[in-house]
């Protein structure tokens, strides 16, 4: 097996669909060109269509010098095109195509374009077969490291594994049913109902005031043979640590089907033979009182038992869902017809909010919250021709893993997946009666496992409907010992710091010595965790950090072009065991090279020196680098003209300079060994080379450009709180993803930090609780047949105190069959998340300028496709329905992002960084970072506040990101993600200068102002609260930068004034009339 191309995906190949009924008698379409129009040629990149004209000297406008307050630029009057249009361009232009053309690409690291990208990974190692040697790439000549000595119950074999996961109590689960003490059930041995759940051991979360008795909680013996639908022969223990696909496979299990039934026109659960018991508790169908609106799926824990609506009995109402689907009609609001000339505010007071799927109330109250799972369209189309009409992309964003304060956690034996696909049960299959169920992926007939009958919440027998699983978008399972190859890996860091002259000059060794020290103890692990550092100049630098010496020992390795780890096992040492030296080497390394004069950087050594360390095992490596590295293996040389930075021209050096990060990443995502960057520099570090070995390895980049301890003050804070979360947050060993969806759907083209191994199977070598990912998506066959379809995304991981857990999602979302409810399901957010990923694969593998342009046709192509097949009546103006009258201007902040802006001095690495963002972050931040939110602040009120914890926190509206919006008066809070800024106008209303900032005036405002002081007045704790409550929001702790006119960070501030014309970008209205004579056309 190798990467297979995409056609296989999702059994179009045949795989593993083939044993499951027909849903759709239409032949088997080949996968849709994107975005074409069915009887075209396909969707080509270089479609006519102008590219946006690109500076102000087409307008004849003078520079742009707003003077605040009085801004230059006057709206222009409304309505229909004017003379002040930009020139046309015979030039075709390209398009950002979401769908795959034919044929889909043979490979599919990460790339959408069919000619293999230049960083497209080009010696894909063989992802079957026997597994490969550590390192077999890199280190020939080098002694094999000898396996570390493993602590107890580690490497034990699966008894082991059971010991390790006893300590682990209701703590691990935040409502599981974990029971403390008692391993699970041996495997492939017929468990009966109340030792799988152990109901009567221990309390399960209190569900209930009052449980039932023990003895009617005892289900009655299997009545039926158990299925053995969850079992897999356990794998081979450590003889292969590293190939956990067939582990969440979707074609091991693949068995004869059992009842191929017709296709499925039923969603949710229905019973259509109902046994007695049932018929009594029947309710009207659709409305029930028990309903909520829309909550977050993990609350369903926290409110005792929540009582589930009982379908009814009775023919005519055996899919209450169905007849809720025909009543629901899309929101007219998100059609209305909006003329973006004319309106001019189009934001919404407060955040964006996605929409929701038109679905029936009760599967939409169980649907996945769209902050981990979303469609850039909340209605699929039925054809890929019909997709392609609408010219939007179809796509999904994820973020799998992140910290939610509720997590159905469940512990069984077994854990019910469909026997053909694979897929985890879920709200969205259908229950045909109380023994079967049909998956709504394949649609295949699977046996309820006598186990499942039992519903440990309400410790009641005989209602799998009501089961966690089937009542939770998302759940977390921890997962029985045949989802393990090898047991599961102890947390296992190593530190790898740069100690070159020039890295001690920045001072950041401190910071990070310190920081380490500080959070020590809460660091993820358990008495299993692992440590290690590794320190290099033009030299690499162990630490023996074995028990029972006086002190951490350091040897030096000089021969950088062969490396070899001189004492393999007691390098990487129990952290608890050895706690003290670790102590000791964190006080002592910041001045051990205090006086240092070696320049030389030999990263590439030292990366695989940390490859060879943690191969055995897996695990996280952290890389501290601040300059290029000219040493060794992995050497790189400044590509960066500094002439070139503000040039309007395309930027050259967006791929890597050598395919050694990225091979190297490779390696250590066969090992499990993910590697986070952390950049520190204030020169040119070539981030489009050195961010491979993050990317591919499923690690994270940091980049801290200017650093410097006492010069830059800002960065250092930032700095300090981004290793805090960093340190402190969860973490997720040898993970992998697997995105599945209903059969006709196809992904393809994953986005994010990954390495896509099989086609729909991302290895994941560490999953956090930051990172985000997307994918594209096709319509291979006509989903005529379907109502809804579903979305699954499983991932399994091993969590830092050893238990291996699945966490799944599943996404349910209507089909519709014509192009206003497509349009009327947009997602205008997501859909801008995703194409900003496309952008910045098309800025690498063709040019930034095809990029700005395929973003900016991706506008104009929906919204002519929106006027001409959509609106019935023609009116002038630019029209868009509502739901995507906030696209142009995303497409317009994009292009005017550091990733792909052109004409703003942008240096070469802070592009290629905001590249990175935009291609891992969640889309939260994603649209944060874009299109950040304008504030004014200096005069909050409690008016329409929030009330939370006693803390009362000002709502201020959002504004539009112009300089109309300041005053010189004022004071504006611009909130961008990872950096907010407190601009002050220089009249700033004295009060606000004295109650919350606590000086005298404007120009005592201090430079470097990154706190505001804790003042005992009402000004001061509204505007903490509000920024406070801004900052809960996220994970991480954005830096807060003080700003007024003198300040050099006013520039960043203005350019985030994205609808203003700059000198060398439109403003928003010139962007709307562009768009509107391409769409008049
Ligand atoms: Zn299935």
């Amino acid at each position: 097996m190798s990467t297979t191309g995409f056609n296989s995906q999702n059994g179009a190949g045949g795989q593993p669909y083939t044993n499951g009924p027909s849903q759709n008698p239409v032949a088997l379409q080949p996968p849709g060109p994107g975005y074409n129009m069915a009887h075209q040629p396909p969707y080509s990149p270089m479609q006519a269509k102008g590219p946006m004209p690109s500076g102000p000297g087409l307008y004849n406008s003078g520079p742009y010098q707003p003077p605040l307050g009085q801004p230059m630029l006057h709206r222009p009057p409304t309505g229909p095109p004017q003379s002040m249009t930009p020139p046309q361009s015979a030039s075709p232009g390209p398009r950002m195509p979401p769908a795959q053309c034919t044929p889909p690409p043979a490979v599919s690291a990460n790339s959408y374009y069919q000619h293999p990208p230049a960083w497209q990974y080009g010696a894909t190692p063989p992802l079957s077969g026997p597994p490969r040697a550590p390192g077999a790439n890199h280190v020939t000549s080098s002694p094999s490291p000898a396996p570390p000595q493993l602590p107890v119950g580690y490497g034990a074999g699966p008894q082991a594994v059971h010991n390790a996961l006893q300590p682990l109590g209701p703590n691990t689960g935040l409502h599981g049913y974990t029971q403390p003490g008692s391993a699970p059930p041996p495997m492939n041995t017929m468990a009966p109902p109340p030792q799988s759940y152990q109901p009567g051991m221990r309390a399960p979360p209190p569900m209930g005031p009052t449980p039932p008795p023990l003895g009617h909680a005892t289900p009655p013996p299997p009545l039926a043979p158990k299925t053995d639908a969850h079992t897999h022969p356990p794998g081979n223990g450590a003889q292969v640590p590293n190939r956990f696909d067939h582990l969440e496979t979707g074609h091991g299990m693949a068995g004869p089907p059992q009842q191929p039934g017709p296709p499925a026109r039923q969603v949710g659960h229905s019973y259509p033979a109902l046994p007695p018991g049932y018929q009594s508790t029947s309710a009207p169908p659709n409305a029930s009182p028990m309903h909520h609106p829309m909550q977050p799926p993990t609350q369903h824990y926290s409110h005792g038992p929540q009582p589930y609506q009982q379908p009814a009995a009775g023919p005519a109402q055996l899919s209450p869902s169905l007849a809720g689907l025909s009543l629901q009609s899309q929101s007219p609001e998100a059609l209305r017809v909006v003329n973006l000339l004319q309106e001019r505010n189009l934001l919404p007071p407060g955040p964006v909010t996605p929409p929701t799927p038109c679905l029936p109330q009760d599967l939409q109250k169980l649907n996945c919250h769209p902050e981990v799972f979303r469609s850039t369209l909340t209605s699929i189309p039925q054809t890929q021709s019909l997709l392609n009409k609408a010219k939007l992309p179809l796509g999904l964003l994820l973020h799998p893993f992140k910290d939610l304060s509720q997590l159905p956690v469940v512990t069984s034996s077994t854990i019910v997946r469909c026997r053909t696909c694979r897929t985890y049960i879920n709200p969205f299959v259908n229950f045909l009666d109380q023994r079967r169920w049909k998956c709504n992926l394949c649609f295949r007939v699977n046996d309820v496992p006598e186990e499942f009958m039992y519903n440990p919440v309400s410790r009641s027998y005989g209602e799998p409907h009501k089961r966690p699983e089937v009542q939770n978008a998302t759940i977390e399972f921890i997962a029985p010992s045949e989802y393990m190859l090898r047991p599961p890996q102890p947390a296992v860091y190593l530190f790898v710091l740069d100690v070159s002259h020039n890295a001690v000059e920045t001072g950041y060794l401190d910071v990070v010595c310190q920081s380490l020290l500080d959070n020590l103890s809460a660091l993820p692990g358990d008495s299993r965790t692992k440590m290690g550092f590794i320190t290099f100049d033009s030299t690499i630098h162990f630490y023996n950090l074995q028990e029972g010496l006086s002190q951490p020992q350091m040897l030096i390795v000089s021969d950088i072009e062969d490396i070899f780890l001189p004492t393999p096992d007691s390098l990487l040492v129990n952290l608890n065991e050895c706690k003290e030296l670790v102590q000791d080497l964190l006080k002592s390394l910041p001045q051990m090279f205090g006086k240092t004069m070696e320049t030389q950087s030999a990263l590439g050594p030292a990366l695989q020196a940390a490859f060879k360390l943690l191969s055995p095992t897996g695990g996280r490596v952290s890389v501290f680098q601040t300059q290029l590295p000219n040493l060794g293996v992995g050497s790189l040389k400044s590509r960066e003209d500094p002439n070139q930075r503000a040039s309007a021209k395309d930027v050259q050096h967006l791929s890597p300079a050598t395919d050694f990060y990225k091979k190297l990443a490779l390696d250590c995502s066969g090992q499990q060994v993910a590697v986070d960057l952390f950049l520190l520099s204030s020169q040119y570090c070539d981030l489009a080379s050195l961010g491979c070995i993050s990317r591919y390895s499923a690690g994270s980049v940091y980049y801290y450009p200017s650093y410097h301890q006492q010069h830059n003050p800002a960065q250092v804070d930032c700095f300090q709180k981004d290793l805090k979360r960093y340190l402190t947050r969860k973490i997720g060993f040898e993970a992998v993803m697997r995105i599945r969806c209903t059969k006709g759907l196809s992904i393809h083209t994953f986005h994010g930090n990954l390495f896509v191994r099989s086609t729909d199977l991302l290895s994941l070598p560490n999953v956090n609780p930051d990172a985000g990912f997307a994918v594209q998506m096709s319509i291979e066959e006509n989903l005529v047949d379907m109502q809804v379809v579903s979305f699954q995304a499983a991932l399994l991981y091993t969590s830092s105190k050893g238990e291996r857990r699945i966490r799944v999602h599943t996404l349910c979302l209507p089909v519709v069959n014509s192009l206003s409810d497509i349009f009327a399901g947009a997602d205008v957010q997501a859909i801008t998340g995703l194409l900003a990923s496309m952008a910045v694969d098309r800025s690498v593998t063709a040019s930034l300028s095809d990029a700005r342009d395929a973003m900016t046709n991706a506008a104009i192509d929906s919204l002519t496709s929106y006027r001409t097949s959509v609106l019935t009546i023609q009116q002038p103006g630019l029209l868009a329905p509502a739901c995507l009258r906030l696209f142009p201007l995303y497409i317009l902040a994009l292009l005017k992002q550091k990733a792909f802006r052109t004409g703003t001095s942008t240096r070469l690495d802070d592009r290629v960084f905001a590249m990175c963002q935009l291609k891992y972050q969640p889309l939260a931040y994603v649209m944060l970072m874009v299109h950040p939110a304008l504030y004014r602040v200096d005069d909050l009120t409690d008016e329409g506040a929030l009330n939370i914890s006693e803390r009362t926190v000002p709502q201020p509206r959002v504004l539009q990101l112009t300089v109309e919006k300041l005053s010189r008066e004022g004071a504006f809070l611009m909130d961008a993600g990872s950096v907010m800024y407190l601009w002050i106008g220089r009249n700033c209303n004295p009060n606000f200068l004295t109650q919350v900032l606590g000086v005298s005036n404007y120009a005592a405002v201090p430079q470097n102002m990154n706190v505001l002081p804790e003042l005992d007045t009402a000004e001061s704790q509204r505007t903490r609260a509000f920024i406070g409550w801004l900052r809960d929001q996220r994970p991480f702790r954005p830096v807060l930068h003080v700003i007024r006119d003198e300040s050099p960070l006013k520039a960043s501030f203005m350019q985030s004034m994205i609808e203003d014309r700059t000198e060398s970008a439109l403003s928003y209205y010139e962007f709307l009339l562009h768009i509107q004579q391409q769409v008049s056309k």
